[in-house]
């Protein structure tokens, strides 16, 4: 049936050195006829039944009416800040360990970035330290406009904590739930929590439409602006009149088939990425290694496995372990670095301690794509505890 999945067995067979990447697209047969079917009825286009289709089946699995489906996850994050009224001179709260994409679009509306500390438990923003920023920038006038929280490799953030901080400061949450699709927090899907939540479709994400983002509202009437915004904000005019400066960031109805068809396979790509982390749970040693926790009425997608090393030393660092996979042909990353490290985000507010910083110097993410076979799985281990002892 899986025509990719079964061509990488065949090539597993002849090639015990084949190239094992950190989160590959994972298609199938469906995506493929999904497509062709698109392009026989000749929508190609950034509209169409397909991408009625993709929101549809997006909205049925979140239990949610107004899903935007856009040509990013970034062009998501985008809008849900201008959903949420930040303009030139506001702050957002972001986290620091976290994807740039997250913080960029609050570049882009002009806004100043306060980024914020993970907790150890979850890897995610610590509500102690989101709460300490809060009350800072509120004494020095400059109450945040919004607060974007990530669930980080797909497990989920401290949600009714930092929910409540929210909402006892009247501050709306944004959920970047960008690597997150098929996760929960109390049985409720992650990208629902917040006032607007944004999803990933990106080529590394656990499901994929090449590239592509949604937007989950609350309101309809959001969603409808946000689709103005997405298709150029042309007024209901013939002659294309325009009132406010708009974007060009709708899905393209193409990859939307794509999207669809991924949509029938969310569930089984899940629970293969769990099975994948407990692999690596199961196999590397438990004394050198620990892993991003589960933490109690949480539910992670586990898209990627992350490891912590509990103690360094010269010879086994993040950096050799990566090393002695790329030698054997295997891709590993660092955990993201932390953003009051980069060199873009230098002189902007920062709340907490090394929690971030430690997590980056002890940690790398492991290949976890969905299409990974058990000899893969064996090979990462091997290489991995070759380090280890
Ligand atoms: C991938 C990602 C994004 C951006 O998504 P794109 O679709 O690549 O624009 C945003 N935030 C996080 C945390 C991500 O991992």
């Amino acid at each position: 049936m899986c025509i990719f999945v079964s061509d990488q067995d065949v090539m597993n067979k002849k090639d015990k050195h084949k190239r094992i990447h950190l989160s590959p697209p994972h298609l199938s047969q469906v995506e493929l006829e999904l497509i062709q079917e698109a392009l026989f009825q000749n929508w190609v286009a950034p509209a169409g039944p397909q991408l009625q289709a993709f929101e549809q089946a997006l909205s049925d699995y979140l239990h949610r009416r107004s899903i935007v489906a856009l040509n990013s996850g970034t062009s998501a994050l985008h809008l849900a800040l201008k959903l949420l009224g930040v303009e030139a001179g506001d702050e957002v709260i972001c986290p620091t360990l976290t994807f740039v994409a997250t913080v960029n679009p609050v570049l882009y509306q002009q806004a100043t970035p306060v980024l914020v500390d993970s907790e150890p438990n979850t890897w995610n923003m610590c509500p102690i330290q989101l709460e300490k920023a809060i009350q800072h920038r509120i004494k020095i006038s400059k109450k945040p406009k919004a607060i974007i929280v990530v669930h980080l490799y797909g497990q989920p953030a401290q949600l009714t904590t930092i929910q409540a901080i929210a909402q006892k400061y009247e501050i709306p949450l944004i959920e970047d739930a960008a690597e997150a699709l098929g996760s929960s927090y109390q049985g409720q899907k992650v990208g629902t929590w917040g006032d607007v939540g944004v999803i990933s479709f990106n080529g590394n994400k656990i499901i994929t439409t090449s590239a592509g983002g949604a937007l989950i509202t609350k309101e309809a009437a959001q969603a409808q602006k946000a689709v103005f915004w997405a298709t150029q904000a042309k007024e209901k005019a013939t002659h294309y009149e325009h009132r406010e400066v708009g974007y060009n960031y709708r899905l393209s109805n193409v990859l939307a088939a794509i999207g669809v068809g991924q949509m029938e396979h969310l569930e089984v790509r899940v629970t293969r990425r769990r099975e994948i982390f407990e692999f690596y749970h199961t196999h590397l040693s438990k004394d050198k290694v620990s892993f991003q926790p589960e933490i109690e009425g949480t539910f992670s997608n586990r898209w990627l496995t992350g490891i912590l090393l509990n103690i360094l030393n010269p010879k086994i660092t993040p950096e050799t372990i990566r090393l002695a996979l790329e030698a054997e042909n295997i891709e590993s990353r660092p955990l993201w670095k932390p953003m009051h490290l980069q060199p873009l985000f230098e002189g902007t507010p920062y709340y907490g301690e090394q929690v971030a910083e430690d997590l980056f110097s002890r940690g790398l993410c492991l290949p976890s794509g969905s299409s990974l076979t058990e000899a893969d799985l064996n090979r990462i281990v091997l290489a991995i505890e070759k380090v280890l002892k």
